[in-house]
């Protein structure tokens, strides 16, 4: 096993994060921008009047001045799987070197600390930066930066997003017109899928029926009359799955 002294170990992190902000407030001025995070596409975006700065991100965890606790993202249900997966690689970190901080979810801490914990989280994950909201309640959210990502990437990936009143938002699927929540009609797709799973720039989820495969059969494709006969409906990946899981039983 590795022995590191946890002290001089997050005393390190900090000093290296201490360099790695002051580069980052060089290349990127953020200080006058509007600030927006997603979770459902992991981007940060800063924005003001005409320019938009957007990064990768994932969620360390929280610091409340209020109770003055700690929470890793990972221990924080109301944290999406997609930005707190990378926090995971703290902890099992954590395991290996035997820091009890980095391994349980929640505890009385305070702002310093919480510092350091985003500070060995850049550290571990190749980060580039740490930005802080604080939201509606004070909480502290710590956000690494991993990545900027152009405007035009962004928008690509902010299009594949919709926003859903079940689901509030989550990435686009296609079903046809005849797919429901209710009443099982079929569930045919064009390739295997999982929720959650990893899509290529070309590929959509994209579901139809049992009579619309008729159709499509006899029609030999989609051609106009096939497509007239669907009637596409845009539904977010969500409500995607849970139709899947009403058909077939398993998403
Ligand atoms: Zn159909
Ligand atoms: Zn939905």
């Amino acid at each position: 096993m590795e022995i590191i002294d946890y002290k001089s170990f997050a005393a390190d992190c900090i000093e290296e994060l201490k360099v790695l902000q002051s580069q980052f407030s060089e290349k990127f001025d953020v200080t006058h921008a509007n600030w927006f995070y997603n979770q459902a596409t992991g981007l940060l975006t800063f924005s003001s009047d005409n320019t938009e700065l957007n990064f990768k991100y994932f969620e360390v965890g929280s610091f409340s001045p209020k109770s003055e606790t700690w929470m890793w993202s990972w221990h924080n249900d109301y944290t999406l799987e997609n930005v707190k997966e990378t926090a995971r690689q703290i902890k099992d970190f954590g395991a290996r070197v035997n820091f009890a901080k980095l391994t349980e979810g929640y505890f009385p801490s305070d702002e310093f600390e919480a510092w350091e914990f985003a500070a060995i989280a850049t550290k571990l994950t190749n980060g580039i930066g740490v930005y802080r909201p604080v939201n509606d309640d004070g909480l502290q959210i710590f956000l690494v930066l991993t990545e900027f990502i152009d405007n035009q990437l962004a928008r690509r990936i902010k299009n594949k997003y919709i926003q859903c009143g079940t689901h509030a938002y989550g990435r686009i699927a296609f079903v046809c017109q005849h797919l429901n929540f209710t009443t099982k009609v079929g569930f045919e797709e064009s390739f295997e899928t999982f929720e959650g799973m990893e899509l290529s720039d070309d590929d959509d989820f994209q579901a139809w029926c049992d009579d619309c495969e008729a159709v499509r059969v006899a029609e030999d494709g989609w051609n106009d009359k096939a497509m007239e006969f669907v009637k596409i409906k845009v539904v977010c990946e969500g409500c995607y799955f849970k139709m899947k899981e009403l058909n077939l039983g398993t998403k």
